[in-house]
């Protein structure tokens, strides 16, 4: 292996190991940012979740202590309607409230006063005597509506008992309308029934009568555009939904509004009737007692009963008014956006997976619970988070890299100049050790022999001189090497001649080339302009382009130097035809130490430097070299510098040297 391959090697592996070390400091930081990172996003979105969930705690209790006092209020205020001992008009009263759906309720004994049943039951039935029973047989026996009328109107007449005077008139406008005398009928019931005295007139069993005789003349005139079926039915209307009538069953009302809503369907719907039918469902359904303030369900499907306070009243409240005013509740709680607070009942699964508490002291089968919604709102809580880690990390990782590039870039050309130094004094120890062993040589040979003739000394001693030039270049071309590489090297710019100096650097070869018997044409343009130049330098950068045409010329042994301006630039051209440069050599000829591996070059003395130093001087002069080769059949080196600005005029030739 050759000194440039052994260069190319120890270079490959500097560069190995700088690429190595960057990556160690930009990967070991990136992988322990990322780590980080991962550790705090997953940190993160716990503390978030952790800390609305106490904010959560708090609203759950404060949603429960809202709820206890919701129930209690309610429950105190109806509490304090205080029951008549005929219960309808203070069912009517808490109705009204809106606060519950039905009630029950009793007076201090237990007893149900309201749904009320029938109260006494009139006493008609010792009355029924001979008459009544002989127009029943006329009406029913013998088919004669018209006589049975006229039977049921004589007791009607006769009779003090307005329950049975009410019956009989009912009972004579029923035969009336048998025997087409419908007029008639109509009358009895909406006039000779109306009379005060037959308001409170009640059935065997306890039954209103008036208000079902309006009914049945409703629906004998069936025509809501009648007077009389008006009149009728504001008069019926008017009575059902008034509770003062203490008289009026709860059953029967139920009754008589379902009828009336049905025959005038335009009519308000009556506020209570609801309240009604879920106070007769209750009692017919409920075997169960009350619990005192404390909601449960009911043995009714979804709706939930409770004794107040005193005993009296059961209020009774469907699932959904109770679901409404919990939401209501829980609406008006300030919850943290992304969350939500979820009232169910304590035996069904909850949507929101949380533990939950139960809702209030008064609805101990509810529970309440909490839980975060996949909002957009809580994401992006947590996102703005991850976001200000993702771009700390983001910067520390940029933050290595930049300093992993400088430290690179800095170790780098620690090991460049470490191992240019290393090459120095391999290449320095190697080619002076040539030239000096081989003088020796020739010199001990013409000490130990004292009979050495004229002509073989002359031709030793002409060696020796040979390799001393040789010595002494390569010690002036590590000089000039390491006095550019020191920085701030400043070279002495003077007006100068470049014929002058281009004839300097031709004097410096002439003889060798001489000897060596080639053909050295010189050709310097008359008249050239003056350029700003350290003469000492430029002449080294030429006799190094010079030798090297010397020492590549192969058996060409034909070198032209030639001097020109052109274009504000004088050039020095250095032509030889000797073994030439390849396309990729040619690129590398300016690196210092760079030798081309080529039998001609390595049989030629050298360490590859001075085309670095040559490059050096010209950037210095700012000038440039350019090189035109091809491989076997030469090169030319030509360096161009820049007529100087003050001189141009001057045209300092070369005939006044
Ligand atoms: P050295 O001549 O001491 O090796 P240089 O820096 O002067 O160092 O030249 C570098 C290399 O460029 C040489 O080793 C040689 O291979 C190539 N080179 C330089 N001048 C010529 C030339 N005129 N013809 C062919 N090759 C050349």
């Amino acid at each position: 292996m050759n000194k440039n391959s052994v260069n190319r090697v120890s270079r490959a592996t500097n560069q190995r190991s700088v690429l190595f070390f960057l990556v160690f400091v930009v990967l070991v930081p990136t992988i322990s940012v990322l780590w980080f990172m991962i550790k705090a996003v997953e940190n993160e979105r716990f503390a978030v979740r952790q800390s609305l969930s106490e904010v959560l705690e708090l609203r759950l209790a404060d949603t429960r202590r809202a709820l206890d006092e919701h129930w209690k209020q309610v429950f105190a205020t109806l509490s304090n309607i205080e029951v008549n001992t005929e219960g309808a008009a203070t069912f009517n009263s808490i109705i009204q409230t809106g606060l519950v759906d039905s009630v029950i309720l009793r007076d201090f004994e237990g007893e149900i006063v309201y749904p009320n049943s029938p109260g006494f039951l009139s006493a008609i039935a010792q009355e029924i005597n001979a008459a009544w029973m002989a127009a029943e047989r006329a009406e029913f026996v013998d088919q004669d509506p018209a006589a049975a009328a006229e039977l049921y109107a004589a007791i009607a007449n006769n009779s003090s008992n307005t329950n049975l005077i009410a019956l009989a008139l009912l009972a004579e406008s029923r035969c009336r309308l048998l025997a087409g005398q419908k007029e008639i009928a109509i009358a009895l019931l909406t006039e000779s029934l109306q009379q005060p005295r037959l308001q409170s007139a009640t059935t065997t069993s306890g039954r209103l009568i008036v208000p079902n005789a309006q009914l049945l003349a409703l629906n004998i005139i069936n025509d809501p555009h009648h007077s009389t079926f008006k009149a009728v039915v504001a008069s019926l209307q008017k009575r059902l939904e008034s509770y003062d009538d203490v008289l009026l069953t709860s059953v029967q009302r139920q009754f008589l509004v379902k009828e009336l809503q049905q025959l005038v369907p335009s009519l308000e719907p009556f506020a209570t009737l609801e309240a009604e039918e879920l106070a007769a469902q209750y009692l017919d359904t409920e075997v169960g007692i009350a619990e005192k303030s404390v909601l449960r369900l009911s043995a009714v499907p979804d709706v939930w009963h409770v004794a107040l306070p005193g005993n009296q009243i059961v209020a009774l409240f469907r699932g959904e008014r109770i679901r409404r005013e919990v939401n209501k509740i829980i609406a008006g709680q300030n919850i943290p956006q992304g969350t939500v607070i979820e009232a169910s009942l304590a035996d069904t699964e909850s949507t929101t997976p949380t533990l939950g508490i139960y809702a209030s002291q008064h609805l101990p089968d509810w529970q309440l619970s909490y839980g975060f919604l996949s909002s957009s709102v809580l994401n992006s809580l947590e996102n703005r988070q991850i976001a200000s880690y993702l771009w700390t990390g983001i910067l520390v990782i940029i933050a290595a890299l930049c300093l992993a590039l400088i430290m690179a870039r800095y170790l780098t050309r620690q090991l460049v100049q470490a191992q240019l130094k290393n090459d120095l004094v391999a290449t320095v120890s190697h080619e002076l050790k040539t030239p000096l062993s081989s003088m020796r040589i020739l010199v001990d040979t013409l000490l130990s022999d004292s009979h050495t003739d004229a002509e073989t000394t002359r031709d030793y001693l002409r060696i020796i001189s040979r390799e001393n030039e040789r010595l002494s270049l390569l010690i002036d071309n590590f000089l000039n090497y390491s006095r550019l590489s020191q920085s701030g090297q400043v070279f002495k710019l003077t007006s100068q001649n470049p014929g002058k100096l281009a004839k300097s650097a031709a004097h410096a070869v002439t003889e060798k080339f001489e000897y060596a018997d080639f053909n050295f044409e010189i050709d310097i343009q008359s008249d050239l302009p003056g350029i700003e130049a350290d003469e000492d330098a430029i002449v080294t950068a030429l006799v190094n382009l010079l030798d090297n045409a010397f020492k590549y010329s192969g058996t060409s042994q034909h070198v032209k130097f030639q001097v020109y301006q052109r274009e504000g630039f004088i050039v020095f051209s250095v032509i030889d035809y000797g073994i030439g440069l390849s396309k990729k050599e040619k690129d590398k000829v300016f690196e210092k130490f760079y030798r081309a591996d080529q039998k001609l070059t390595t049989a030629t003395s050298g360490v590859g430097l001075g085309l670095s130093i040559v490059q050096s001087i010209v950037d210095a002069h700012s000038g440039t070299i350019k090189v035109t080769s091809s491989s076997g059949e030469g090169s030319t080196f030509s360096i161009s510098i820049p007529v100087s600005v003050t001189e141009k005029t001057n045209n300092v030739g070369l005939a006044d040297d």
